[in-house]
């Protein structure tokens, strides 16, 4: 197992920042992360495909970036089946490798960057359909142990972008496998999200197979978010705000055109994109860094942007908002 020293880690971000990791290693697989922790005494970071993070500085100590592979069936029912993902699959080329294989429930997730151990810490979203929908279990090794531990769905507080792994355990276990369980054709489509329906409309599709929707989902993505390959992102940097009915019925009346959309609880989500639009920052660039043209919930590395300057520009979208709504956004993103 080779350590890299001093290594970039500009091209394992997807906001393209060039920090450097003062050490890395690659984990193929659970002894070889053990041998990597065992006798180590310095500070640990988990690295996956970077598309939740962003760096504001260099990274002390040993970087642990997910590479254990393996997609396996290990289950097969009437209707469904079960299958155990190594955490450093990607997420995506999962998703076309069920779909290949006419395995159903994460086609809504097509086209999100980053592995698949990363996917339960936010609990992974799109489209009407989360991550703990088909989640099962996960395998998670302790950093200071090497033990391993399963964790099923009622241990991992899974929330709206957020579990367990995103709070108490932040750091200190490292997701090595994730088992999902998936649907049999017929499969149960999920198209509650407008977008989907009227691409689908737009194809003339009215029955749609998850390879149709899935293919939905790519087109709808494609046109609206920066490829982190061309103009360096992390997807959403907000999380949608949720009101309680009061707040939203004076804010209706403050902003009759506000949007919202009314949850299970009772609550109101509000659009952080269409808060921060209200606020004039759509489209607007502040030196290297700025909010995308088509989706201000975006923030974008124009070129040669610093992590600090990112996140200089978050505070700002963070005050305005404030100052106009008195509504308070928080970062899916990981900052360090
Ligand atoms: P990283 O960014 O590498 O890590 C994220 C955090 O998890 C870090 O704190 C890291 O230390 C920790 N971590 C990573 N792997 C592990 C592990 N195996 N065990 C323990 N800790 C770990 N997210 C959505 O929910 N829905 C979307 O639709 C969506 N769309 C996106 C679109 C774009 C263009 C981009 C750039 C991002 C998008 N995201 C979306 C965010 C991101 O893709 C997901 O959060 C993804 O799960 C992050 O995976 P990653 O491997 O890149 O994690
Ligand atoms: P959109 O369709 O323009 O909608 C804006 C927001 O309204 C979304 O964030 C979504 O909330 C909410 N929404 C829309 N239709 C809804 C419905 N029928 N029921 C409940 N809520 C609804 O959003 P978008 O930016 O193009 O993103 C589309 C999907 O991809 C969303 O689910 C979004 O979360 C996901 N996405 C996530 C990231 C990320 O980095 N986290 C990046 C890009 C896209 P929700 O976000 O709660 O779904």
């Amino acid at each position: 197992m080779k350590v890299e020293m001093r290594k970039s880690l500009q091209d394992y971000n997807t906001f393209g920042l060039d920090v450097t990791a003062e050490q890395l290693i690659r984990v193929r697989s659970i002894s070889e992360l053990k041998k990597g922790i065992e006798k180590n005494d310095q500070p640990l970071f988990i690295l996956g495909g970077g598309s939740n993070i962003l760096f504001t500085k260099d990274i002390q100590g040993l970087v642990l970036k997910n590479e254990i592979k393996g997609i396996e069936v290990i289950k097969e029912f009437k209707h469904s089946v079960h299958l155990s993902i190594g955490g450093g699959e990607n997420w995506h080329q999962l998703v076309l490798w069920t779909i290949k294989h006419n395995y159903g429930g994460i086609e809504n997730l097509s086209l999100i960057p980053g592995t698949v151990g990363a996917a339960p810490i936010q609990n992974i979203g799109a489209y009407g359909v989360e991550l703990q929908d088909v989640f099962v279990r996960l395998t998670a090794i302790d950093l200071k142990t090497g033990k391993s531990k399963t964790y099923f769905r009622k241990d991992c507080a899974f929330g709206y972008r957020d579990s367990i792994f995103k709070r108490a355990l932040k750091g200190k276990v490292l997701i090595s496998r994730v088992v999902l369980r998936l649907t049999k054709a017929p499969h149960k489509i999920n198209t509650s999200y407008g977008a989907i329906r009227s691409t689908l409309d737009e194809r003339g599709i009215t029955n749609p197979t998850i390879k149709e929707v899935s293919d939905a989902v790519i087109a709808i993505r494609s046109s609206k978010l920066p490829d982190p390959a061309v103009l360096g992102n992390a997807g959403s940097f907000f999380k949608n705000p949720e009101v309680s009915a009061s707040r939203f019925n004076k804010l209706k009346k403050q902003f009759p055109n506000i949007v919202a959309y009314p949850l299970e609880n009772g609550q109101y989500k509000i659009p952080a994109g269409w808060l921060i639009e209200q606020c004039g920052w759509k489209g607007k660039r502040i030196g290297n860094t700025g909010s995308h043209a088509q989706q201000a919930l975006v923030i974008v590395n124009y070129g040669g942007a610093t992590g600090s300057e990112i996140k200089a520009h978050a505070e700002r979208v963070i005050a305005s908002v404030k100052e106009k709504f008195g509504i308070q956004l928080t970062s899916e993103v990981n900052i360090y």
